[in-house]
């Protein structure tokens, strides 16, 4: 029987089974609630009908809250008064799992009086990454389950887990062979019927929590947490919960869930979330842009990216063929490799198998003749134009016609790179980032000629080798670098006329970053870029380059670094500041925290409004998404672009504005910052 769209009511000798089909994912939209909630009702008055099977059609058990109905009027039933008619059903409830039950869906599964799935299927409350908190109950039924400090776990990281670990929390009653869900569930729903047994409900367990957990566990997370509002309240819920009865303890969930959802930081991790979805869809690309398969990849340089890009293609099986200029380089890039797979597989992440498969996947070779049958080039060789033009016009003799050929420069034209070849349409930048196996930005710079069909291909292969994939343009530093080079600017500027550089990571660092300009150079090497030869000490890196302070590899550079690489500011690095202050800068005066914050984050704003302007960028989402993926910009806070909004782009405009009167042309204010304030706009209205 047909109940609405989305859910019908069947009978199986005295089983009732609710199906729900919504796709995509059976989000528990309003239709879905109204459907299943009906449908309970009926077989809840049907005398012929000893149990209910809960299951869903389509790809997945209910995978969440319907996102698009956030900050909208609750429809009646909400998710919680489903769940009340679920748990006080008078017969008991079967949960009938595959694909994932996620959030809400598993919140819903946890009041059924039963749980079963196949053995591929997942189970999580994953709301913090949206800055927020399971808010149905999930936070006081799972801990009854799996046990308090379990649930922690799952809800602060956010990770499902897999059926077989589920099976052995109790969280799953019984797995079911993979194509037999359905049958298997009225199995189960049968012999729970039969046994007579009252019904079981999570909630009238026991909550039984080790001493101390909460303050250990807190102790244990306090860097992961740091900043963040949502894990704090799961632990507060749970802890809160101990002492009530259990209906206040789910009102106390609600109110510390309600809290988050009103507030900015979920509203921020919303954005991230809306903008991840938006970066995949490209101008101009349209479905039936073609794509060209990519069976087989090349890299070139074996050097700190080289080895990091490659490992992404091995991941998902692909072949790679690396090429170098000398065997030794060759064998300590392969080594490294070998070396992070085996940390991976020490970490529990890899089987020794998928080591050994990855590593097959992987050929070294010192002749570039060996990628002419790649379909796909990536280059990571020396930052230098002309090394970068000589490989690109070996490369363009070399590979096949129709193979694409990528640059991974960090900084350079790629247009100069692509016009030394005859194929420019097959060229663009493909800028991963450091360590490119583990960083999931990738920006995909479309130069002057770059077809559409190479970008196409970029944008879906960035998706298989799980990427969040930028389309940007060409121009120095793509978008991601020349905004960090603006923030360089203004960091070195506010040393120069009196802070310190530990006071500048300080205030970037309590903005959210988990580190500041001056401790991600000395992580990057302060000698990244620099060249010796033409070295002045026209800058403090320059001056601390020259004393072989190259940053945490040689043991110093802004700080000094202990065998666990624990920095203290260094005395040396400090008397050349104020050496390098005494020569260019004048008298030192003191820069407030303020000053320090406003001029490194609005210089960042301003540029990347220039960065949208010229249409380097296509939204103003996909410049934070840059920002959040590639440079640590703090999520919760949404981007630099988004927090702009947030602060007003009038109250930007009136700061740039008077930045530019005290410190000149670097603040000379974007036209665009001007545009929107006039039309009372802000840039996601772009
Ligand atoms: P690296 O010095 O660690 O590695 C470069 C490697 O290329 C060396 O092993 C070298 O032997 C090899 N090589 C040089 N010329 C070659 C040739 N003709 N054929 C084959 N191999 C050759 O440098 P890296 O840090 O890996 O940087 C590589 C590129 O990636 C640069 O363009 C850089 O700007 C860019 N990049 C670097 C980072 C980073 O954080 N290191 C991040 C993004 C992009």
């Amino acid at each position: 029987m047909r109940i609405n769209d989305c859910t019908t009511l069947e009978r199986d000798g005295g089983i009732a089974i609710i199906t729900v089909d919504s796709p995509p994912v059976n989000s528990l939209s309003v239709a879905v609630r109204k459907g299943v909630a009906e449908a309970m009702m009926q077989a809840a008055g049907d005398s012929a009908v000893a149990a209910v099977v809960l299951i869903c059609g389509g790809r997945t058990f209910f995978a969440g809250a319907d996102i698009t109905e956030f900050g909208k009027p609750v429809i009646e039933p909400d998710l919680r008064a489903l769940q009340q008619i679920v748990e006080d059903m008078p017969k008991p409830v079967i949960a009938a799992i595959h694909g994932a039950a996620l959030g809400g869906g598993l919140e819903l599964a946890l009041v059924a009086h039963g749980r079963i799935a196949v053995p591929s299927a997942q189970c999580g409350l994953p709301e913090v990454r949206l800055g927020l908190m399971p808010g149905a109950g999930g936070t006081q039924r799972l801990p009854r389950v799996v046990g308090a400090a379990r649930a922690l776990e799952m809800m602060t990281s956010g990770d499902p887990i897999s059926a077989a670990e589920a099976a052995r929390l109790g969280l799953l009653d019984r797995i079911a062979d993979e194509g037999a869900l359905r049958d298997e569930a009225v199995a189960f729903a049968r012999a729970v019927a039969a046994d007579g047994a009252p019904l079981a409900r999570i909630r009238d367990r026991p909550l039984v929590v080790e001493q101390g957990l909460f303050d250990a566990f807190r102790e244990a997370n306090g860097r992961k947490f740091r900043g963040l509002m949502a894990p704090e309240s799961i632990i507060r819920s749970v802890e809160q919960g101990i002492a009530l009865p259990f209906p206040q303890a789910l009102e106390n969930e609600r109110a510390l869930f309600c809290a988050l959802l009103e507030g900015a930081q979920s509203a921020a991790l919303r954005h991230v979330f809306f903008a991840q979805r938006q970066a995949a869809k490209v101008d101009a690309i349209s479905a039936d842009t073609p794509i060209r398969p990519i069976i087989r990849v090349g890299v070139v340089g074996a050097g700190t990216m080289g080895g990091g890009i490659a490992m992404n293609f091995a991941n998902v099986g692909l072949p790679v063929t690396i090429v170098e200029t000398r065997q030794e380089a060759l064998d300590r890039g392969l080594r490294i490799i070998r070396r992070n797979y085996e940390n991976s597989a020490k970490k529990g992440k890899l089987t020794a198998e998928q080591v050994a498969q990855r590593m097959a996947c992987l050929t070294g070779s010192l002749a570039l003749e060996d990628l002419a049958d790649c379909d796909l080039v990536i280059e990571a060789v020396f930052e230098q134009l002309d090394v970068k033009q000589e490989l690109f016009r070996r490369l363009d003799l070399i590979a096949k016609p129709s193979a694409i050929v990528a640059t991974n420069t960090s900084y350079l034209d790629i247009d100069r790179i692509a016009e030394v070849t005859g194929r420019p349409e097959n060229v663009l930048g493909l800028h991963f980032f450091s360590p490119a196996n583990v960083m999931r930005l990738l920006e995909i710079v479309k130069a002057a000629k770059t077809d559409l069909s190479v970008l196409a291909t970029a944008v879906a292969l960035a998706k298989k080798i799980g990427k969040i994939g930028v389309v940007v343009g060409n121009c120095y530093g793509f978008v991601g670098n020349r905004m960090l080079a603006a923030r360089h600017a203004q960091a070195e500027a506010v040393v120069t006329e009196g802070a310190l550089p530990w006071d500048v990571d300080r205030v970037i660092r309590d903005f959210g970053f988990a580190m500041g300009p001056f401790e991600m150079r000395d992580l990057v090497g302060l000698d990244v870029g620099w060249n010796r030869a033409t070295s002045s000490g026209a800058t403090v890196r320059e001056m601390l380059n020259e004393m072989g302070r190259h940053g945490q590899k040689t043991g110093g550079g802004y700080y000094d670094y202990d065998e666990k690489r624990q920095p203290t500011p260094s005395p040396i690095a400090e008397q050349a500041v104020l050496d390098f202050s005494e020569r260019h800068g004048g008298q030192r005066r003191i820069v407030s925290d303020e000053e320090i914050r406003d001029r490194v984050l609005l210089a960042m704003v301003n540029e990347g409004a220039k960065i949208l302007d010229e249409g380097i960028a296509q939204r103003s989402s996909d410049i934070d998404l840059v920002w959040i993926n590639g440079y640590g910009w703090p999520a919760y806070r949404g981007g630099p672009m988004y927090w702009a909004d947030t602060v007003g782009l009038p109250v930007i405009r009136d700061k740039l504005k008077a930045l530019h009167a005290t410190h000149g042309e670097v603040f000379r204010l974007s036209p665009l910052i001007e545009r929107l304030v006039a039309q009372g706009k802000d840039f996601a209205s772009l």
